[in-house]
C-alpha cells in the first residue's frame, strides 16, 4: 500500500511461526490491495474506474462494503467525505501517477470538480452493483484502505486463535487483549512534525481500533503556501487550515478500523472549525492537535476524556 504494517502477537496460538504470520498478513493485505488499490491497475477498482458503463455493474461484495461506509461517511458529512475526490487528488498530485507540487490551473480544477460527487453513484447489496451518473466518475478508497487493512488483519489473527494482538498499517490499527508485559497495548500518536519523529502522547487500549490521518507528511509547497493530502470536494481544493492531525478511537467491531480511518480523514477535511463539533455530535472520541503559533494546542472531545480517565483508573488499581 506504499507504507509499512506491523502486527505484534502476544501470547500466540501454539505453532504460530512469525514466518507463517508475516505469510498469513501478507496474504490478507494483498486481497485488499486486489480490491482497492487505484496504484495497481489490475485491481477490481482499477478495472471499475476504468469502465466508462453508466449502467448497473456487478462488483464484489468486499469492495461494496468499503464503498457503503464511504456514501455514509458522505451522507455524515454533508460531502466533506467523499469517494468520488479522486479526480481532484490526482489532479494536485496526491493519488498514482505525476506528482506536480504544483497549482493546477484553475479550469482543471472546475472540469475534475465536475466529475466529483457522492450523490453521483448508487449502490445495490443484493446483487452487489453499482451505478454511475457519470461514465467518468473515479472513486477512490485510499482513505479507508489502511483501516480494511486493519481490520481484515484482526478477523484473520482471531481465525488463528490469537487472543491479544496489534495489527496496523500506517496510522491505522485494531488492538485486542494485552500486550508481552500484560498490560494495554500503548498506542503512541506522534508530534505532527516529521522533524521531530517524537511522541505527543501514548493512549492505553485493550480492544478498539485506532486511526490517525494528519497533513504534515503528504504536502507540497508553492508560493510560500502549504498544501495537503485532503481535499475539499466543494472547493476543489486542499484544506487550508491550523488542524495537524486527528485521532479517532472507537470499541473493536468488525469494520471499527476502517470507520476510524474514515472518520479521522473526515474530521480532517472539516477542519479546526466543524470537525471537533461533528465528533462531539457523533459521541465520538477524537483527539484534535492543532498549530498554533510556534507549537501545537490539543483538543479532545467528552467521550475521549472518559476513555482517558477510566484508563489512568484502570492504571491506578
Ligand atoms: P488518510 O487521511 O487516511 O487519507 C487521505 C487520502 O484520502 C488522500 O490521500 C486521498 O487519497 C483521499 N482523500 C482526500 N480528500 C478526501 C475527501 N474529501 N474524502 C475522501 N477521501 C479523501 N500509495 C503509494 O504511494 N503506493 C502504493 O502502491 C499504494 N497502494 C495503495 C493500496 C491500497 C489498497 C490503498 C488503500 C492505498 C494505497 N496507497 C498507495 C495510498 C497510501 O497508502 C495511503 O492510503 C494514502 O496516501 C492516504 O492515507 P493516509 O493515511 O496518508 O491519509
Amino acid at each position: 500500500m506504499g507504507t509499512y504494517y506491523a502486527v505484534k502477537v502476544a501470547r500466540p496460538p501454539a505453532g504460530l511461526t512469525p514466518e507463517a504470520l508475516r505469510a498469513g498478513i501478507e496474504r490478507v493485505l494483498g486481497g485488499v490491495i486486489a480490491t482497492l488499490s487505484t496504484y495497481d491497475a489490475s485491481s477490481e477498482l482499477s478495472r471499475l474506474n476504468r469502465n466508462p458503463s453508466t449502467d448497473w455493474v456487478p462488483v464484489s461484495d468486499a469492495l461494496r462494503q468499503v464503498l457503503a461506509a464511504g456514501q455514509r461517511l458522505g451522507a455524515v458529512s454533508d460531502g466533506a467525505f467523499d469517494i468520488t475526490v479522486g479526480p481532484l487528488v490526482n489532479l494536485w498530485g496526491f493519488g498514482p501517477g505525476a506528482h506536480a507540487d504544483a497549482v493546477p490551473a484553475p479550469e482543471l480544477i472546475r472540469a475534475a470538480r465536475e466529475r466529483v460527487g457522492y450523490g453521483k453513484l448508487e449502490l445495490r447489496a443484493d446483487p452487489a452493483a453499482i451505478r454511475r451518473q457519470r461514465g467518468d466518475l473515479y472513486i477512490d478508497l485510499s482513505a479507508l484502505g489502511e483501516g480494511e487493512g486493519a481490520d481484515r488483519m484482526a478477523a484473520w489473527l482471531e481465525s488463528i486463535g490469537a487472543t491479544d494482538y496489534m495489527a496496523a498499517v500506517a496510522g491505522t490499527l485494531r488492538v485486542r487483549g494485552k500486550n508481552a508485559a500484560g498490560r494495554p497495548w500503548g498506542i503512541a500518536i506522534e508530534v505532527p512534525d516529521p522533524e521531530q519523529r517524537s511522541v505527543q502522547r501514548i493512549l492505553p487500549v485493550t480492544d478498539g481500533a485506532v486511526s490517525t490521518s494528519g497533513d504534515y507528511r503528504n504536502f507540497f509547497k508553492a508560493g510560500g503556501k502549504r498544501y495537503s493530502h485532503h481535499i475539499d470536494p466543494h472547493t476543489g481544493l486542499p484544506v487550508e487550515q491550523h488542524l495537524a492531525s486527528v485521532t479517532v478511537v472507537l470499541p473493536a467491531g468488525t469494520d471499527s478500523a476502517r470507520r476510524a480511518d474514515g472518520l479521522a480523514t473526515t474530521l480532517m477535511v472539516m477542519g479546526a472549525a466543524r470537525g471537533p463539533a461533528l465528533a462531539e455530535a457523533q459521541g465520538l472520541a477524537a483527539y484534535f492537535i492543532l498549530r498554533e503559533n510556534q507549537g501545537f494546542r490539543e483538543l479532545t472531545t467528552t467521550v475521549f476524556q472518559q476513555i482517558e480517565h477510566s484508563a489512568s483508573a484502570n492504571e491506578r488499581k
